[in-house]
């Protein structure tokens, strides 16, 4: 499992775009991709010679950390040349690409909680970069009508005490906005009333076009140079972006931090790379300026092209080499019954149906619009127009459809919360007090709940998980005298306290504090039963899923990462197999027969178990859901977000793939209709599962083996093995009392459990559904032990 800043952060969408492009090249599509975010021209020979020379000079191997002396000194040249600053050697790091000086920079400059002001459209590394430093990214939208530019207002009424740097980047990746002189002056009056630094990403300098000119954030003045670090390299200006060389310039103490971060995560940038990049910097310079005049030429181009669709508008921008048209007047429209809802959903339309790649806006903060790349040949940009035009006048007003709504609620609170299942009986009526006063008489939900006989009161100010139980359980009977056997108190809103729930096996009673996921909650109410019905009723509980072919019933149990839901749903899809329990069921013995009931009206589930059983989505669209995913940002299913045929992208409000959190609760009834499912079998086979790829796909067992493993809830290859304290009893994340003689208990119940089924070891990394309905029907030779 990776880190969770791993698993939250996007993967750059521009290179996502970029291998999606090439992956269809590969096929022999030909497509045109207007996504690239580098000049398309070759790097200049007299910078590729200088390359050549350093690897003949053997200039391989590892250079001072802030890059070598001479190429400092052609950065400190080219400031002075180019716009009159002035720079010590020490004020001057060079990094592997623009990139990593900004990275290292942001890491060197912002504390945990400090806040970066990022106008938007921005570029899409800037939030990323700080949030991987713990800081707080702070957006400032900007407006095509201001010409994309920030304000002096709005970034004086956006500067907080917790303001640490503002990013300026200028000329813009992706809108082209650049600030004038006088523009960057009234931003530098704000600035020095401050204590803040300014990012000055200066990376698309040299590319400004018809008689624009370019000024340095830094050049305004000795004051506002000392708050100012620029960031430039080679990369754009000379056509080196594989080369990896940028630089920072800025104070030598901030300077000095980004060396020592520098120096633990790349060290010097490529040795070759450095000495061609001192040609590019010293060097003649007047490929920048055919370069320029090229883009140009081209920028007017496609902005004629875009100015010529209906109701689409385009800035008109004064540098680097995009385009950022506002394509909005096309959401809403369909093509072929697929209606497009935002920017992605446009980018994937032209990808499949123009062949053109384009980055969508939202990727940098304003959806309305998409980033088209003029880096790239006329011949190809005339065809690339072309196709725009010709797929966007093929979509269609959509016809209104009345959606229904999804009745989803996004929790706060986690999946699942430590549970401490001893507390003493003062403890819990010291508990019991707190929980209490925090339920007012205006925000308390009751309700009783009949769980397999048990009745268990909910007190909660939780009008969601009131909603969830009420639908989750049977309810019990209303005679006036009723005293439940158990209670449960589930309150949130208690400044303080960690999520977490307790429970009092003497008092019966169970206590969820700040929490309102319903995971937690149901998992409370299942133990609080077990605990009561294994003392009172002498009925117990199986952790597994359940079903029931032809009278007779089979359970599979195990550790996670066995794949049993996949397994149990490919079972459902025999017509034979009705389904009975899809996580716990309550057994009691009648003469030699385990008597197996499902007493959950509802069928709490993973919603992302659409993956093994399709036909599940319909049902859920009209279920009770909790955290199912609506914004494409939210999605946590990684493997997904790299293919590109995202459901929110294609016209679906909500997916249930997105999330490992989302749950539904399903009427076991819906599921191919009352026919197909049962409240009660007689159990004959268990199968515990286990997951690997060379132990025997079915085993038989003999009851002291099967005893064994299910008491130590051993992993048995599981994908994932499972430490010692993540084992669980019997495979039961459910059982609250697990002491010396209440773990005996429960394994004499199994032991007699086995005595009346037949068990088998099951191994669902080689065997399938297929397999085990062989053993059902006694047609498989099994091993016989372990
Ligand atoms: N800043 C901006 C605004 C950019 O667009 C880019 C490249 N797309 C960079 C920095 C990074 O440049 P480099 O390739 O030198 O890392």
């Amino acid at each position: 499992m990776v880190s969770e800043k791993a698993n939250q952060i996007g993967e750059s969408l521009t290179l996502k775009v970029k291998a999606k492009a090439l992956a269809m090249k590969a096929e022999g599509i030909d497509i045109v991709d207007l996504s690239a975010g580098e000049p398309d021209f070759p790097t200049p020979d007299n910078i590729k010679e200088a390359g050549k020379q350093a690897i003949d000079q053997n200039f391989t191997k590892y250079t001072q950390n802030q890059g070598i002396p001479a190429l400092i000194e052609a950065i400190v040249h080219r400031l002075k040349e180019d716009y009159g600053l002035t720079y010590t050697k020490d004020e001057i790091i060079v990094s592997a690409g623009a990139k990593s000086s900004l990275y290292h920079l942001i890491q060197a400059l912002v504390n945990e909680g400090e806040e970066v002001i990022v106008p938007a459209p921005y570029w899409v590394t800037y939030p990323h970069a700080v949030s991987l430093a713990n800081g707080k990214p702070v957006i400032i939208p900007t407006k095509e009508e201001n010409g994309f530019l920030m304000t002096p207002d709005q970034l004086r009424a956006t500067i907080s005490p917790a303001t640490r740097a503002l990013i300026l980047n200028n000329p813009s990746n992706p809108t082209g906005a650049a600030y004038t002189r006088h523009q960057l002056e009234a931003l530098a009056d704000v600035i020095m009333e401050e204590d803040i630094y300014v990012i000055a990403d200066e990376i698309y300098s040299h590319l400004v076009y018809d008689d624009f000119r370019f000024t340095s954030f830094a050049s305004l003045g000795e004051e506002i140079k000392k708050k100012t670090i620029i960031i430039n390299g080679v990369s754009k200006s000379y056509s080196m972006t594989g080369w990896r060389i940028g630089f920072a310039a800025g104070p030598a103490d901030i300077i000095n931090g980004m060396n020592k971060i520098q120096s633990h995560s790349t060290s010097n940038p490529c040795s070759i790379s450095q000495k061609a990049s001192v040609e590019a910097f010293k060097g003649p310079q007047y490929e920048v300026s055919k370069m320029r005049s090229e883009f140009q030429r081209r920028r007017n181009y496609v902005l004629m092209r875009l100015q010529s669709i209906p109701d689409v508008s385009c800035f008109k921008p004064q540098g680097a080499f995009y385009l950022f048209p506002n394509f909005s007047s096309t959401y809403k429209k369909e093509f072929n019954n697929v209606l497009i809802r935002n920017s992605y959903g446009l980018a994937y339309f032209l990808i499949k149906e123009a062949k053109v790649a384009i980055i969508p806006g939202d990727a940098f903060g304003t959806d309305d619009y998409i980033r088209i790349s003029y880096a790239n040949s006329m011949e190809n940009l005339e065809k690339g127009m072309d196709r725009i035009i010709e797929a966007v006048s093929k979509l269609k007003t959509a016809k209104k459809v009345k959606r229904v709504a999804l009745n989803n609620t996004i929790t706060h609170g986690r999946e699942s919360v430590p549970v401490d299942s001893s507390i003493s009986v003062p403890m819990r009526d010291a508990l019991v007090g707190e929980m209490e006063s925090h339920l007012s008489y205006e925000n308390y939900f009751e309700w009783n709940a009949n769980i397999n006989g048990v009745i268990v009161q909910l007190r909660t100010n939780v009008s969601h998980l009131n909603d969830f139980w009420i639908e989750n359980w049977y309810p019990a009977q209303l005679e006036a005298d009723l005293e439940p056997h158990g209670i449960i108190y589930a309150v949130d809103g208690i400044s303080g306290r960690e999520p977490r729930s307790f429970y009092s096996s003497e008092t019966n009673t169970g206590v969820l504090v700040n929490s309102d996921n319903y995971n937690p909650l149901r998992s409370l109410a299942l133990g609080l039963v077990t605990d009561v019905s294994e003392r009172l009723f002498n009925v117990h509980t199986v952790r597994g899923m359940s079903a029931d072919l032809e009278g007779q019933g089979l359970v599979l149990m195990g550790p996670k990462g066995t794949k049993k839901t996949e397994l149990f749903f490919s079972l459902l899809q025999d017509e034979r197999f009705k389904l009975h329990s899809n996580d716990i069921i309550f057994v009691r013995f009648s003469g030699n027969q385990a008597v197996a009931d499902s007493t959950e009206r509802k069928l709490f589930l993973p919603t992302n178990t659409v993956e093994s059983y399709p036909a599940f989505a319909p049902l859920f669209d009209n279920s009770k859901c909790e955290n199912v995913i609506t914004r494409k940002e939210d999605c946590q299913n990684a493997e997904c977000l790299r293919l590109d045929d995202c459901r929110l992208d294609r016209g679906s409000p909500y997916c249930y793939k997105a999330s490992k959190n989302a749950r539904v609760l399903l009427d076991p009834y819906w599921i191919n209709g009352p026919s197909k499912h049962v409240k009660r079998t007689p159990l004959r086979w268990l199968f515990i599962l286990r997951y690997d790829k060379v132990s025997p796909p079915m085993v038989e067992m003999a009851a002291e083996d099967a005893l064994r493993i299910l008491e130590s809830g051993e992993s048995l290859g599981a994908k994932r093995s499972l430490t010692p304290s993540k084992r669980e009893p019997f495979f039961n994340p459910h059982l609250l009392v697990t002491d010396g003689p209440r773990l005996e208990l429960q394994k004499n119940f199994f032991q007699r459990l086995l005595e009346c089924t037949s068990c088998y070891l099951f191994n669902s990394g080689v065997a399938t559904a297929e397999d085990l309905k062989k053993i059902l029907a006694g047609e498989e030779e099994t091993q016989e032990s372990i």
